[in-house]
């Protein structure tokens, strides 16, 4: 079995793109682009909450860093820098070295130099710490929502919670629907040129980790305002693809592990919206209006306005 630090210098330590000193010593050095200021973010993955034991290695490690490249994205950042602290139950090289492949395709798509970490042996459990930059006053908050907004959301959500509960025997999915519901789970991605695109135009902004309505939820308390969504207005990939109509509501509302975007601007700037949706070639639906009434909450109406409830709207691992 590798040393501790055999396995780092295999695994973890490639060249870097824009980094003083990376992994190696007791600390990085990296510098700040001038007029640009850090967004810093972290993220842990436990073996059995976020992800089911026996996720394939290489799809883990996209995962483990696309989760936090897509907090830079809702923050309107450009991720830079990445920290990798691992806690594996053994160092089985084979199972380490797929682990770092599908990190560091996820480090490369992103232009991200990995500049340290640690490594322990424990329960397997991921943790990473990402940093990113974005224009001094720029950066995308969760509290900008104003009454007469617009709520959008980016992509299909729902689909990688579909694949979840396809592989937890939940429901079955067949063919290029299953394929597409499990790489939906396993190799999200993460909407870093929409954030980016979206500065100056989006009032607020969150990714979607949690469930569509839990994450609005939260831009709605941090705005003091309210929101009514339209359930025919959303994205029906995932009502389209589930084999039961309850399953399908359940994943497109509530369904985690999505990461897309989901956003408020002002009603004047849906032409501005739609054409970006065009110009990088990802789905952007209008789903619903921010409001003044009952600050925090969320009203979903179907076509004929009538109001529709929902058994459970977000994950919460402490509810
Ligand atoms: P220390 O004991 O001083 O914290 P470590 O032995 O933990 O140092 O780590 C040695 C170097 O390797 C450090 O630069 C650290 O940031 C880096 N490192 C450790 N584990 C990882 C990892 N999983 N991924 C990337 N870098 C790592
Ligand atoms: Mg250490």
């Amino acid at each position: 079995m590798p040393s501790e630090f055999a396995l780092i210098d295999r695994h973890f330590r490639r060249p870097t793109g824009h980094t003083q000193l990376g992994v190696g010593d007791d600390g990085a050095l990296i510098r700040a682009t001038p007029g640009m200021e850090l967004v810093v973010s972290t993220d842990m993955l436990v073996s059995g909450t976020h992800f089911l034991p026996d996720t394939d290695p290489e799809a883990l490690g996209w995962k483990v860093l696309a989760v936090n490249v897509s907090d830079m994205a809702a923050m309107g950042a450009e991720p830079r820098w990445a920290l990798l602290a691992v806690a594996l139950p053994a160092a089985t090289e084979s199972w380490v070295e797929r682990f770092a492949a599908g990190f560091f395709a996820c480090a490369s798509a992103h232009g991200i130099d990995v500049i340290g970490g640690d490594t322990t042996r424990g329960p397997r459990n991921f943790c990473v710490t990402i940093l990113g930059e974005v224009p001094q006053g720029q950066a995308l908050l969760r509290s900008g929502a104003r009454p007469g907004d617009e709520v959008w959301i980016s992509g299909a959500p729902g689909l990688a919670a579909l694949g979840l509960a396809h592989l937890q025997g939940r429901c079955t999915l067949d063919g290029e629907v299953r394929d597409r519901c499990v790489e939906a789970l396993h190799r999200p991605q993460p909407r870093v040129a929409l954030g980016i695109a979206l500065r100056g135009l989006a009032t607020a902004a969150i990714d979607v980790s949690d469930g569509l309505l839990g994450d609005l939820g939260h831009i709605l308390e941090c705005s003091g305002a309210g929101a009514e969504l339209r359930l025919d207005h959303m994205p029906a990939a995932a009502l389209a693809a589930a084999p039961e109509a309850e399953l399908g509501r359940q994943c497109l509302l509530a369904g985690g592990d999505d990461y897309e975007l989901l956003f408020t601007a002002p009603a004047g700037k849906g032409t501005s919206v739609t054409a970006l949706s065009a110009s990088l070639g990802l789905a952007l639906t209008r789903i619903g209006t921010v409001t003044e009434q009952h600050p925090g909450q969320c009203v979903l109406r179907d076509a004929t306005g009538n109001a529709v409830s929902l058994a459970r709207a977000g994950y919460d691992h402490f509810g």
